[in-house]
C-alpha cells in the first residue's frame, strides 16, 4: 500500500516516522518548503500535558498518550538521527495570580494522582525556595508539573524526518500538492479507489492520503467539496539573550503565567543563558484573513514576562518572529478523522496551539487508522 503524507510540520512528520514502523508500507512525504517552516518554524515547543485542564475523554487521552511516546521517542530519534534534540525533562511551572483559583488546582492534582501522574500544588514559599528569579509579590504561589515537558519543535521534526528515511519513507520537498483526484475502482467500489495527487512536479498515485498540511489544508478538501475550514491565528514570541540562567541553573522549568511562556533554550543540551517569551494570540478577520502582527501585544507579552522576572530586563532580544497557528472555525481542535464521504483521504490538521504536544498521539492514531484498514 502506498500512503502519502501531505505537509511535513511537526504532525506530518509524525506521522511518517509513526507509519515508517509498519512493514511493507510505502510512504512519501511532499511538502511545498522544507520541513518545520509554517506554524512549527514558530513554535515554542511547550507541551502543557498533565497540567492541562482536560479531566477525561479524547482531550485527555491524546494528552496523555503523547506525554508518554515523547520519553519513548526522545531517546529513539536522537540516536538515529545522530542530532541532540533539546528537551527540557524539569517540567513546567505554572505560576498563580491571586485571581487563581488554587482549590480547583488542588482537585487537579488529585485526579492526575488517581490517574497515575503528579501535580503538585506549591505555596509562595516552595516557589520563592525553587525559583528566586520569580517577582514574588506577584503570586500566591504556583502548580509544578514534573512530567510535562518542553523541546525545540524544528529539531524534532529533522529529527523525525531522519528516522523515517531511515526506515524508508521518501521526501520530496519544494513541491506542492494541487489537487487530489480520486479514480474510480473497476468494480465502483470506494476502498478499492485510488487517489491521483497532482503536484506541481508530478502525478502521484496513492491508495490513501493524509492531510497534515496545517492551513493548506482548506484549499486541498475544498477541492474535494468537503471544505475543512482551518482559519490562521497569528502569534509572535521574543528571544531573549541573558547571558546566565535566571534563578538556580540547576532548576529551570518552562514558566507559565497568565499564557505567558518563558522558555528556557536548549534544555539538556547547553548550560540555560537564552530564553523564549510567548506568544501573543491575535485572531484573523471575518473571513478568515490574518491581521497585520500587533507590536502593542508582544510588548504586553514582554512586559508581563520582565514583570514575572524582572532579570530579563538586562536581557538583549536578540530575534522577533511571528507564525499562524491552524486552528479550525467551529469545532474544537484537533481534526483526527476520514475527511467525510472519502474512505482513503484521513485527516490530521487544525491543531492550533497544541500541534507539537499532540503530534505523537495524532501519529499513532492515524496508524491505527491506516492498519484497521
Ligand atoms: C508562536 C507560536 C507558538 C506556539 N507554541 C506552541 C507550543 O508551545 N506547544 C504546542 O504544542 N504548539 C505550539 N504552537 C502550535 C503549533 O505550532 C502548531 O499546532 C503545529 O505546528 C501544527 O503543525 P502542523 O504540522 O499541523 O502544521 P504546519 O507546521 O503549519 O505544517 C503544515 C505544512 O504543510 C505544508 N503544506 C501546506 N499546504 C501544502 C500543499 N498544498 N502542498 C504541499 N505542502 C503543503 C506547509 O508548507 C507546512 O510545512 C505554537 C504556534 C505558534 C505560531
Amino acid at each position: 500500500m502506498h500512503v502519502v503524507v501531505i505537509g511535513c510540520g511537526i504532525v506530518g512528520a509524525a506521522i511518517a516516522y509513526e507509519l515508517s514502523q509498519i512493514k511493507g508500507l510505502q510512504v512519501t512525504v511532499i511538502d511545498q518548503k522544507p520541513p518545520a517552516q509554517a506554524s512549527t518554524g514558530a513554535a515554542l515547543g511547550v507541551l502543557m500535558g498533565i497540567i492541562s485542564h482536560k479531566l477525561k475523554g479524547k482531550a485527555w487521552r491524546i494528552r496523555q498518550t503523547s506525554i508518554a511516546t515523547y520519553e519513548e521517542w526522545i531517546p529513539k530519534l536522537e540516536a538515529v538521527s545522530g542530532r541532540k534534540i533539546p528537551f527540557n525533562r524539569q517540567g513546567i511551572l505554572s505560576l498563580c495570580l491571586a485571581e487563581d483559583d488554587l482549590t480547583g488546582w488542588e482537585n487537579l492534582a488529585a485526579t492526575r494522582l488517581a490517574q497515575g501522574w503528579q501535580l503538585e500544588v506549591w505555596d509562595k514559599s516552595q516557589l520563592q525556595q525553587a525559583c528566586p528569579q520569580i517577582n514574588i509579590e506577584k503570586f500566591v504561589g504556583a502548580v509544578y508539573s514534573p512530567q510535562d515537558r518542553q523541546l525545540d519543535p524544528i529539531t524534532l521534526t529533522l529529527a523525525l524526518v531522519d528516522a523515517a528515511i531511515v526506515n524508508g519513507v521518501s521526501f520530496k520537498f519544494g513541491v506542492e500538492v494541487l489537487g487530489i483526484n480520486l479514480i474510480p475502482s473497476f468494480s465502483g467500489d470506494s476502498e478499492g479507489e485510488k487517489i491521483e495527487i497532482e503536484t506541481s512536479n508530478a502525478k502521484i498515485t496513492a491508495d490513501k492520503t493524509i492531510i497534515a498540511a496545517g492551513l493548506g489544508s482548506t484549499p486541498l478538501t475544498e477541492q474535494l467539496q468537503q471544505k475543512v475550514d482551518i482559519r490562521p491565528v497569528l502569534g509572535q514570541a521574543i528571544h531573549f539573550h541573558v547571558g546566565h540562567a535566571l534563578g538556580n541553573p540547576e532548576f529551570q522549568p518552562a514558566l507559565t503565567g497568565n499564557d505567558v511562556h518563558i522558555v528556557p533554550c536548549g534544555a539538556g543540551i547547553v548550560p540555560t543563558t537564552d530564553y523564549w517569551v510567548g506568544a501573543t494570540v491575535e485572531f484573523p478577520n471575518k473571513v478568515g484573513n490574518p491581521l497585520p502582527p500587533d507590536a502593542e501585544l508582544l510588548e504586553t507579552v514582554k512586559q508581563q514576562a520582565i514583570s514575572y522576572c524582572p532579570e530579563l530586563a538586562q536581557g538583549t532580544i536578540t530575534r522577533t518572529w511571528l507564525g499562524l497557528r491552524p486552528r479550525p472555525e467551529n469545532r474544537p481542535a484537533p481534526i483526527i478523522e476520514k475527511l467525510p464521504g472519502f474512505s482513503n483521504i484521513l485527516l490530521a490538521t487544525g491543531h492550533y496551539r497544541n500541534g507539537v504536544l499532540l503530534a505523537p498521539a495524532t501519529a499513532i492514531a492515524i496508524r491505527e487508522m491506516i492498519v484497521s484498514n
